[in-house]
C-alpha cells in the first residue's frame, strides 16, 4: 500500500485526482503501477486500476493475471471492478471507502456477485486515512499533500464535501 500511496502522490502533478495503484506478482514482485492519469490523457478509462492491469499483463505476456493482487488506495469503481474480475486476479486490497461511487463494497460488490465465476478475495481498510488524507488535502487544494500536514487527519474517508471523485 504504501508503494501504491508513493503511486497516488504523482497524479496531482496533471491535475489528476490521488488515486494509485500496483498489482503483485504470485511471489510479491511488483509487475504493474499506475496513477490516475485521466486528465493527463484526456482519457476517462485511465484510472489507476487499469493502467496498472496494463503494465502488468504486458509484463506477464498475457491477459489473465491470476495468481496476482491488486492494491489501490481507493475502493474501485464499476469500470475497475470489471477489470479486476476480467483480468482473473485473484485479490484485491484497498484502503479507503469510496462512499459515492466504490464497486468493491459500498454501493456495488462486482467483485464478489454471486453469480461470476471468477470472484477474487477482498481485503479493504488499508491505511484507509492515509489514503483518504491525499484524496481530501487534495480537493481542499493543499499543493503539497504529503507535507506533513496534521489537518486532514481524523476526517477518515467522509468525502462528502467534495464532488465525486470519479
Ligand atoms: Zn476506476
Amino acid at each position: 500500500m504504501r508503494l501504491a500511496l508513493d503511486e497516488a502522490a504523482l497524479a496531482p502533478r496533471t491535475g489528476d485526482v490521488p488515486v494509485g495503484a500496483v498489482v503483485l506478482a504470485p511471489d510479491g514482485s511488483v509487475i504493474g503501477r499506475g496513477h490516475n492519469e485521466r486528465e493527463a490523457c484526456g482519457d476517462p478509462t485511465a484510472h489507476a486500476e487499469v493502467l496498472a492491469i496494463r503494465e502488468a499483463a504486458r509484463a506477464v505476456g498475457e491477459w489473465r493475471l491470476s495468481g496476482c493482487t491488486l492494491v489501490v488506495t481507493l475502493e474501485p469503481c464499476t469500470m475497475c471492478a470489471g477489470a479486476i474480475v476480467l483480468s482473473r486476479l485473484d485479490r484485491v486490497v484497498y484502503g479507503a471507502r469510496d462512499e459515492k461511487a466504490g464497486a468493491v463494497g459500498s454501493l456495488w460488490d462486482v467483485v464478489r456477485d454471486r453469480r461470476l465465476n471468477h470472484r477474487p478475495e477482498v481485503i479493504s481498510g488499508v491505511l484507509p486515512e492515509e489514503c483518504g488524507r491525499l484524496l481530501t488535502d487534495f480537493f481542499r487544494g493543499d499543493p503539497d499533500p504529503r507535507s506533513g500536514s496534521a489537518e486532514g487527519a481524523g476526517e477518515g474517508t467522509d468525502f462528502s464535501a467534495r464532488p465525486s471523485v470519479r
